[in-house]
């Protein structure tokens, strides 16, 4: 070590150990202690979920986009052309869908599942799709590429063992009033049944704040990068919904460090039979998009440093002369 190394390398060592007793202090939480699989540590710093011919949770920013439910050919390979022309590389929606009102539109079932196996066919995009029953299991199995345990499911343990057993990879959403360690509690039964393929999706919270349909806990994004090996996606939908709060929300997840996004489109919201409010129309998914792109560049670059933590990152970045 030179003379004149010697401070920056103190200075660069120091702050490396800052990160990890502050990792450290986070996976050693007691909160946490029951999931030890999904934690990070020195041998799994990332997990990359394969899908088709690319991965979740790489240095590539993913967006899943598609309708809220699946409603008709047409408006779904519409909407499958237009996403993926803007970039998306998985189509979402819904075939059987978890409602608030039992009289509201409950979804296609299997009709729905051969629609988007279809739209898979003709465009690329892998599908992730709901499911809600363990008996369904192999039926979306069969036609999805993901498969998708919504909010209302989080905590179904018989519904998790059966989706984790199928081998295909699973979108975890966050449980609408699930602490991050119920959420990271359901991601280790998965882990433990066998499945390593998690991705985690934080869709908004139950709080006292009702003007938006839900609280969009950004801080948890940030926390889950922090504390777990597995991909993080967000979903600014269902945690606004409202379709103009959507693009900002998904510029705040990109930031806090999310992987990617499952955003829900629709060729005409107003008409849409399901969560129209928040649904953008293809002009608005196009401005998004175009508008996330420095984003998407910043966490590409950081991304690309083999290896390297945000914190990390950083560091790095400003590191050049500064440290
Ligand atoms: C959905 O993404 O289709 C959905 C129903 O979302 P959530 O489970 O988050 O309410
Ligand atoms: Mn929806």
């Amino acid at each position: 070590m030179t003379h004149t190394a010697c401070p920056k390398a103190i200075a660069n060592f120091i702050v490396q150990r800052i990160i990890e007793v502050a990792k450290m202090s986070r996976t050693q939480d007691t909160r946490l202690a029951e999931t030890p699989d999904v934690l990070v540590d020195a041998r799994r710093q990332r997990t990359c979920v394969p899908v088709l011919d690319f991965v979740v949770g790489g240095v590539e920013f993913v967006t899943m986009a598609g309708p809220c439910s699946v409603e008709t050919e047409s408006q779904l390979m519409a909407t499958a052309h237009h996403v993926r022309r803007a970039g998306a590389r998985i189509l979402r929606g819904g075939a059987f869908k978890p409602r608030s009102s039992p009289y509201a539109f409950q979804g296609l079932g299997l009709e729905g599942l051969k629609l988007l196996a279809a739209a898979r066919e003709e465009t690329g995009l892998a599908v992730v799709t709901e499911v809600m029953s363990e008996c369904d299991v192999p039926l979306v199995a069969e036609y999805a590429d993901i498969l998708q345990i919504g909010s209302r499911s989080m905590e179904n343990y018989t519904l998790l063992e059966a989706a984790a057993r199928s081998g295909k990879p699973i979108l975890l959403k966050r449980g609408m009033v699930a602490t991050i360690a119920d959420l990271l509690r359901s991601a280790q039964l998965i882990l433990g049944n066998g499945n390593p393929n998690v991705i985690l999706c934080e869709r908004g919270i139950r709080t006292f704040e009702t003007t938006m349909r839900n609280t969009f806990d950004a801080a948890a994004i940030a926390f889950l990068k922090q504390v777990t090996h597995l991909p993080v996606i967000a979903d600014p939908s269902h945690a606004a919904g409202y379709r103009d709060l959507v693009p900002g929300l998904a510029r705040i997840a990109i930031a806090a460090g999310a992987d990617g996004l499952l955003v829900e489109v629709h060729p005409n919201p107003d008409q849409a039979w399901s969560d129209g409010e928040q649904s953008l129309d293809f002009a608005e998914f196009d401005a998004m998009m175009t508008a996330l792109q420095p984003w998407i560049e910043l966490r590409a670059m950081a991304s690309g440093e083999e290896g390297l933590e945000q914190g990390e990152f950083a560091l790095k970045r400003t590191g050049d002369g500064a440290i």
